[in-house]
């Protein structure tokens, strides 16, 4: 079964690629997932070179000029050296080497070009780190930043953030129901707007009735109760709210299409990743009942379309339940295919895993439903004795 561990570059920075890949080649991890391109945090890091690691939005190598000359919107310069000499030494250890790619969250672009980002039916523009799919701009740098992760030589290249994004504010004191906050997250800028009504939708009554909703509930009203689903969104936000929502993943299925076909050009394979799995259980592990498939719609990934046109997926199993982790790689398989690659995401320590053996679990449960690979998430994250409990993981599903 394949493996591999998420790196950061700022582990490669501070422990050095020779002392990290030793250790991840110790637990019999198969390959190493370096966050080529990321977006900005603040991230308690046990074993980092301090104790608290800022992450700038950046991408870590130098842009070719032969992709992005002539494009509006240009990767925001990281740590352009840190990835040297990796694809050599990954192979001189036969570890195999993924380009894990953040590319539709990034603060620092949506900061200098506002109108890329998503803009809410109020016609705001709160969330400038989420850039907006629809835009022309937008999906011209997602195909060159693709393409310029693949020339760096790896396996595949891991997309995050290649979709729609829900509403994440920092602080509400205004009780949100889930789906006031889906709506409130709906982007309603020029592009999605005329796809939608390409599509037959009438983008301006769902605008207008998602401004009325939200706003009555910012107003005081009492929030909508219960899980976001295509039936309680009809009856709460009525059919053409349900039909825009649908139709941005036109949008999605198109982009992450190009995408593929521009990671296939350079001769690497596109691994896509939704964001769902986190969405439902990442601060806690303790997932919203929908399983991460089924809820996939709500950022605009049709997993059945894309089964057609991405050769793997990365399933977030961020979740204490092993039975869960199954029944997510399970849908997930169901959807996209039986016959692609689904890689199971797990984290091997807090919130999801409190022993090894709880990994371990975690890891025959993915097995058992089909999954083809288990991937950990992340070494700077996690202590180093969270870390060890790695090769009792993969021990499991060995063969
Ligand atoms: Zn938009």
């Amino acid at each position: 079964m394949d493996s591999s561990v998420y790196v950061f570059v700022e582990d490669l920075r501070g422990e050095g690629v020779e002392r990290v890949l030793d250790r991840i080649s110790a637990y019999g991890v198969a390959g190493v997932t370096v966050g080529a391109v990321h977006h900005a945090a603040r991230d308690v890091t046990p074993h980092g070179l301090s104790r608290l690691t800022i992450r700038r939005d950046g991408a870590h190598l130098v842009p070719p000029a032969d992709l992005f000359s002539g494009l509006r919107l240009t990767p925001t310069a990281g740590h352009q050296d840190a990835l040297d000499g990796l694809r050599a030494a990954c192979t001189a250890r036969g570890l195999k080497l993924h380009g894990w790619t953040v590319f539709l969250r990034n603060a620092t672009i949506g900061e200098a070009h506002p109108d890329v980002s998503v803009r809410d039916c109020f016609g705001d523009r709160g969330a400038l780190a989420y850039l907006c799919p629809a835009h022309p701009d937008v999906r011209d740098y997602a195909v060159a930043l693709a393409r310029a992760v693949a020339r760096l030589g790896v396996d595949s290249v891991v997309a995050e953030s290649l979709h729609f994004t829900p509403l994440k504010p920092q602080r509400s004191f205004v009780p949100l129901g889930p789906m006031d906050a889906y709506l409130f997250g709906l982007c309603f800028c020029d592009y999605c707007m005329r796809r939608a009504t390409d599509l037959g939708v009438n983008a301006e009554v769902a605008r207008d009735e998602c401004a009325r909703i939200v706003g009555s509930v910012l107003a005081g009203d009492p929030p909508a109760q219960g899980e976001v689903t295509r039936a309680a969104l009809t009856a709460y936000a009525g059919p053409e709210v349900v039909a825009y929502a649908r139709a941005r993943s036109e949008t999605v299925t198109t982009l992450v299409s190009e995408v593929a076909s521009a990671v296939a050009d350079e001769g690497s394979k596109l691994v896509f990743v939704d964001s769902t799995g986190a969405v439902k259980g990442y601060t806690d592990g303790l997932p919203t009942p929908g399983l991460a498939a089924h809820d996939a719609w709500q950022l605009g990934v049709d997993l059945v379309a894309l089964g057609d046109l991405v050769p793997a997926f990365g399933v977030l199993a961020y979740a204490r339940d092993a039975a869960r982790v199954a029944d997510d790689v399970g849908a997930y398989l169901r959807s996209v295919g039986k016959d692609r690659e689904v890689r199971a995401v797990l984290r091997p320590g807090f919130p999801d895993s409190d022993s090894a053996d709880r990994l371990v679990a975690k890891a025959r449960g993915a097995k058992a439903a089909g999954a083809a690979a288990v991937d950990f998430y992340a070494y700077g994250l996690m202590p180093y004795p969270v870390l060890e409990r790695i090769p009792a993981a993969l021990a499991e599903v060995k063969g």
